[in-house]
């Protein structure tokens, strides 16, 4: 808790991340959640790993360990054999209990827009996995109003806009939420003048908060506490919002 508001980060990663070198374990998430007041958690790998099985051991075994604090993500290079992509997915979620699929086009770059890419939308709704679909840097195909076309082609699928296209493109990010009741926005990233303008259009049942990083966890989350609105918006976007997508409760 913090400012009597339940907290719910929908934007981590932990594991080796081979682009940045960074390393992160379930338990420093966990000492990084206990110190500001993070209930819980969205544990998602690094989008470039040494091994895409073992990062998401690594989650399985946090979410097992902490089924209480974390629920678990695949992220997977798309552009493995699609019958490897499929088996991996069902595997993450039959025998490791992950509940979403990254997209992290900035590094696996996947045509939202394409027929080509619906076996990675069929994998999610396959598996009722919200996608989480990082936007902003990574263009074009991090463009959020590119995941029109997969929201209305998979209407039973939950799409996230992960950090809301950034400052450069949360304008599109609120016409696709705007078009499409299955798009939500996370919205790290983003200044607290641009969540206010996300809010002035899209209802905050389709808002959540995420840090992506330890170190900006007290700015995200604590852009939305200072936000000048009713603790129901606050308490919507921190806490009741992401945990309808993601835990279904
Ligand atoms: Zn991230």
């Amino acid at each position: 808790m913090r400012n009597g508001f339940p907290i719910y980060d929908t934007h981590t990663h932990i594991g080796r991340a081979r682009h940045s070198g960074m390393r992160f374990t379930a338990e420093d998430m966990l000492r990084s959640m206990d110190g500001y007041g993070v209930e819980r958690a969205v544990l998602i790998p690094y989008p470039v790993v040494e091994d895409h099985r073992a990062a998401h051991d690594e989650i399985g075994a946090a979410v097992a360990a902490h089924p209480d604090r974390f629920t678990g993500a695949i992220c997977l290079n798309p552009f493995i054999p699609e019958q490897e992509f499929r088996d991996e997915a069902a595997r993450c979620v039959e025998k490791l209990g992950l509940r979403a699929l990254k997209l992290q086009p900035q590094y696996q770059p996947l045509n939202p827009v394409s027929p080509r890419s619906d076996f990675f939308f069929e994998t999610a709704a396959r598996h009722r996995l919200p996608i989480i679909a990082h936007t902003g840097s990574g263009v074009p195909f991090s463009l959020p109003s590119l995941f029109i076309a997969p929201a209305r082609r998979f209407p039973e699928a939950t799409i996230v806009l992960g950090h809301a296209g950034g400052p450069t493109y949360a304008l599109e990010a609120i016409v696709a939420a705007s078009v499409c009741e299955n798009i939500y926005i996370e919205l790290s990233s983003l200044m607290p003048h641009h969540v206010l303008e996300v809010l002035a259009h899209v209802p905050p049942t389709r808002l959540m908060a995420g840090s992506d990083l330890p170190a900006s966890l007290s700015t995200e989350i604590g852009k939305i506490l200072d936000l000048p609105v009713e603790d129901t918006v606050k308490r919507a976007i921190l806490w009741e919002t992401p945990r309808r997508v993601f835990d279904g409760a």
